[in-house]
């Protein structure tokens, strides 16, 4: 598994990282889980993305006790706040930076997080307080570091401007074959600023797997059938995306890799990506995702593959 250093902090992070989101402590049963968990130990992934809000609490908890037996300093935590935890709880101010992240920990069963992202920008919180919260966290050594998840370019500059404040180090933006937004402006203003993508959604919730097929149901089973789980994959789910993502399936074997490989190191090849955080629902996808580290791609064929899927959202 490699790993590449996160921003300008001192984190080496593996490039494939397992996220959180309507999986663990949500979709997946426990045991299933875990096993995805340790799984992902096996394969050299040192990195392990989460939020307050996935389940409202139920990721973290989940986490805090599928991690507690694992030295502290084997792996790389990464947690979150922005979204309502309940109708008084949401926002980036500081009360709720220092309310929400010591709940994080206990949740956790930790005194410290690696990482301190928050969710979305907060429009209805003064940038001053909310940067000044989180640098009194970095201090107090609650997290060793920070960062931001689907800020604009304007929004970054404005918070790296602010004086005496901590510096983020990373960004967490969807990025993916089928959705490349990023590449505007997050990720120029990112690099010549110490700051990395961590990727959410690289195989686009699975739909960059090339399971769902146009002219079938969804398998049993997949995100796309779940009560618990499928709630946001309804607008990839579209003819002329599962289309497109059906003509990548040579492409990929041209590559000698599954589709999932193929799509993780499409964003892998670009530098300022510290990581692709991976869902997974079993362990098998976590040992078929983690391959895609070691990949080795003819940029010709991800130029192919670009092509293909080129206005097909
Ligand atoms: P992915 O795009 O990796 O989708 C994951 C899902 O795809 C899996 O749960 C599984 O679903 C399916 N899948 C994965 N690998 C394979 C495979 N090899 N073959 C077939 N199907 C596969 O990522 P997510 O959408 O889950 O997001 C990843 C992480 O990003 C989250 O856990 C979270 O940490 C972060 N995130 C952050 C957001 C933010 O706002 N900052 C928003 C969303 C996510 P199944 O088997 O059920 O079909």
């Amino acid at each position: 598994m490699n790993k590449r250093q996160l921003g300008s902090s001192d984190l080496h992070v593996s490039d494939i990282a397992l996220g959180s989101w309507l999986t663990y402590g949500v979709g997946v049963e426990a045991d299933h889980a875990r096993r995805c968990l340790d799984t992902a130990f096996d394969e050299g992934i040192n990195f392990i993305d989460t939020a307050n809000v996935y389940g409202n609490g139920a990721a973290e908890t989940f986490l805090g006790d599928a991690l507690k037996n694992r030295p502290r300093d084997s792996y790389i935590l990464a947690t979150k706040l922005f979204f309502p935890m309940d109708a008084d709880n949401r926002g980036l101010s500081r009360e709720q930076i220092e309310k929400q992240l010591d709940a994080s920990l206990k949740r956790l069963n930790t005194n410290y997080v690696d990482l301190y992202q928050c969710h979305r920008f907060d429009e209805e919180t003064p940038l001053e307080e909310t940067m000044d919260a989180l640098s009194e966290a970095v201090r107090s050594g609650k997290t060793r570091y920070i960062g931001f998840s689907e800020w604009t370019a304007p929004q970054i500059e404005a918070a790296l401007a602010i004086t005496g404040a901590e510096k983020f180090v990373s960004s967490q933006p969807q990025y993916s074959l089928l959705w490349r937004e990023p590449e505007a402006e997050v990720i120029p203003t990112s690099a010549t600023n110490g700051i990395s993508q961590i990727v959410w959604s690289p195989l686009a919730q699975g739909v960059l797997s090339g399971k769902y097929s146009p002219d079938a149901p969804p398998p049993e089973g997949s995100r796309a059938t779940s009560d618990e789980m499928g709630g946001y994959i309804g607008g990839l789910m579209k003819r002329p995306v599962l289309e497109a993502v059906q003509q990548l399936k040579p492409i990929a074997a041209e590559a000698g890799l599954s589709l999932p490989q193929f799509a993780l190191a499409w964003v892998l090849r670009e530098p300022n990506v510290a990581a692709a955080i991976i869902g997974a629902s079993r362990p098998e996808q976590v040992i078929e995702n983690a391959a895609a580290s070691r990949a080795k791609v003819d940029p010709a064929l991800f130029a192919n593959a670009e092509a293909i899927v080129a206005g097909a959202r």
